[in-house]
């Protein structure tokens, strides 16, 4: 696997947000401020976080380096082992949620990377998992001189999740709690969270809305488009129930049927859906299952 990190060319967004990739996997941001350089998630492994820092380290200056997690999802915040800690070569202060830190300290967290390092020999070796060392639960905000970063929870895809709002310039960076085709809810009981975070961060009006998983030119578009799946999800899924289908349909049952809500009409038509049906057409059917759970389990 060739963990290649490139900066994205600028589409129109302020020149002191760069849009890092590695490959398609994941799109990641370091935000330049007169203070602060500040690198919004350290990707998947020692590989891609050190190009992160080199590309970090290029703009700096005399300016402080700091580093903030989205959330503690592998291809967010397993690169923090780079800028924190014994095998760390310098020490950058990492801000996260209280609950990114307790998921990076989770067994389970342990176990995935176990599975992972097994899956993909070598890939992985390194990833010490590091939870963030600055904490908070709601808000904080980063004071950068000429722009501040806004960080506020944004729970759904998972608990942990924050996104980034930077008033002075108008733009989100969104993290996961917003991409295209659909984001991915943690489970059936926290889908209303998820809807409630699209909601907060469409309610800012960003003039830019930035993603780690969706083209760097879907804009604050998606957003709207993401409350509009789970809005059309929950219709069709409601409708299904109301006939007769069941909340826990079994294992083989076909629930694109099931709910009349075949995966390509789940995917906004500029975007191709063939091309991300291996991953998005398994989440669009675990979407349906979640929300035809929730909307049973609402209503008992
Ligand atoms: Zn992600």
């Amino acid at each position: 696997m060739n963990d290649t990190v490139t900066i994205r060319p600028n589409e129109g967004w302020d020149p002191r947000i760069l849009v890092c990739a590695c490959g398609t996997l994941v799109d990641t941001f370091i935000v330049l401020t007169e203070r602060y350089v500040v690198i919004v998630d350290t990707m998947l492994n020692g590989t891609t976080a050190q190009a992160l820092l080199a590309i970090a380290r290029e703009y700096q200056g005399r300016r402080q380096l700091l580093a903030v997690n989205t959330h503690a999802d592998w291809d967010h915040a397993w690169g923090n082992h780079v800028l924190v800690g014994a095998s760390a070569e310098t020490q950058v202060p990492i801000i996260g949620s209280r609950h990114c830190a307790a998921r990076l300290r989770h067994r389970a967290a342990r176990a995935e990377l176990a599975h992972k390092r097994a899956a993909e020999p070598g890939r992985f070796d390194d990833v010490q998992l590091t939870p963030p060392t600055i904490l908070f639960d709601d808000a904080l905000a980063i004071a950068g001189g000429d722009l501040t970063l806004q960080l506020f929870a944004t729970p759904g895809h998972t608990s942990d999740h924050i996104a980034i709002f930077i008033p002075q310039i108008a733009t989100l960076l969104a993290g996961d709690a917003a991409e295209l085709p659909f984001p991915f809810v943690e489970s059936a009981s926290t889908i209303p969270q998820m809807r409630a975070s699209l909601e907060r961060m469409a309610a800012l009006n960003p003039a830019v809305a930035l993603y780690c998983h969706a083209p760097v030119t879907s804009g604050p578009k998606a957003l709207e488009q993401n409350i509009a799946y789970f809005a059309t999800l929950e219709h069709h899924c409601r409708a299904a129930l109301a006939q007769g289908a069941p909340a826990r349909p079994p294992a083989d049952a076909d629930v694109e049927v099931l709910v009349s809500f075949p995966y390509a009409a789940a995917v906004p038509i500029e975007l191709d859906a063939e091309a991300l049906a291996g991953f998005y057409r398994p989440g669009h059917q675990a979407a349906i299952r979640m929300m035809l759970e929730y909307l049973d389990g609402s209503s008992a």
